[in-house]
């Protein structure tokens, strides 16, 4: 099994970012409030998650770590409309496979917290007594201690650094309700507090995006045809020479789909300028029986049922948008 865990470690740890991102997807789904990220060297050194999710039972903990042992999915047929973000059941088994990882967790019916470790090899884990509060803990040390050959396509720890930063940067405006804190090398890098109204929404649109975006940017909130598309539009004036700051959700879930982008691409250039980038924050919300997330373990992509008239759905709306302000 940790072959095969390390073959699977392949397809989802890339990188520290990579790890960070099938955490927080944990944390997310067992109902985290906050989050508390706290990263040693770019993650390479360490990345620890912690959150205020349900917990996960003692029995459970070594489970947990088990390949395609997941408490999400009862049956089969579930795949369809998953509503949950991961459902695989090989993130933690992949993870860690390749590093030294260790999994504390206190549930609220419990009167203690109860922790495994593992250290990238064979072994079943021992269940040990933990000081914990309700909630999880996961940290990563020592990211491909392991597989030198997959260590080495790791880059600057300014470099890893940011892209673990994206990650977060991205699931904060996925989930407007849950507090994130970021420290990194015992700095505090981050702090969002929830944002539930549209003032401190908007505050933690600034946070991620920065003040610039949220100065010009155009909010936009349309509802048609059982499509809902709402967020903030940057106009062609706040264009940029790097496709940086182009975040697109579908039901929550992060996307980068090539249907979406070609119809936001499309609406941004019927109305201007060739060769920048457009900068933007959407969200578009369907039924999510109508959407398939199960594509790829981590490309991101979706496929719609009606791929056409999403695609019309998000052009007609953006590019009338977007022309209205044209100066
Ligand atoms: P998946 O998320 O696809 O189920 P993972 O390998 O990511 O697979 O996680 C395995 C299982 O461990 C999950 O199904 C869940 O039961 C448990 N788990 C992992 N992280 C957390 C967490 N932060 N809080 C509660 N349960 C967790
Ligand atoms: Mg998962």
């Amino acid at each position: 099994p940790r072959l095969a865990n390390q073959i699977a470690a392949g397809e989802v740890v890339e990188r520290p970012s990579s790890v960070a991102k099938e955490l927080l997807e944990n944390c997310l789904d067992a109902g985290a409030q906050r989050i508390d990220i706290d990263v040693e060297q770019g993650g390479v050194k360490r990345l620890q998650i912690r959150d205020d999710g349900h917990g996960i039972p003692a029995d459970q903990l070594p489970l947990a770590l088990a390949r395609h042992a997941t408490s999400k999915i009862a049956a089969l047929e579930d795949l369809e409309g998953v509503a949950s973000l991961g459902f695989r059941g090989e993130a933690l088994a992949s993870i860690s496979s390749v590093s030294r990882l260790t999994l504390t967790s206190r549930t609220a019916d419990a009167d203690q917290a109860w922790q495994v470790e593992v250290e990238g090899r064979d072994m079943e884990p021992r269940v040990q007594p933990a000081a914990h509060p309700i909630g999880t803990t996961v940290e990563v040390c020592d990211l491909f201690f392991n597989t030198p050959a997959r260590r080495k396509f790791l880059r600057t720890e300014k470099t890893e650094f940011d892209h673990l930063q994206d990650v977060i940067k991205r699931m904060a405006l996925a989930r407007f309700d849950v507090a994130f804190h970021l420290r990194h090398n015992g700095k505090s890098v981050l702090a969002l507090h929830p944002a539930n109204d549209e003032v401190s929404q908007a505050r933690r649109i600034a946070a991620v995006c920065g003040d610039a975006f949220l100065e010009q940017a155009l909010p936009i909130n349309i509802e048609r045809n059982g499509l809902h598309l709402w967020g903030w539009v940057g106009l062609p004036t706040f264009s940029r020479s790097r496709a940086d700051m182009q975040h697109f959700f579908v039901n929550g879930r992060i996307v980068s789909d090539r249907l979406v982008a070609h119809a936001v691409r499309q609406a941004y250039r019927d109305v201007m300028y060739g060769g920048r980038h457009p900068a933007f924050v959407l969200f578009l919300e369907l039924d999510p029986s109508s959407v398939d997330v199960n594509v790829h373990p981590t490309k991101h992509e979706v496929r719609f049922r009606e791929n056409r008239s999403v695609h019309d759905f998000l052009y007609s709306t953006l590019h009338r948008a977007i022309a209205d302000v044209r100066p």
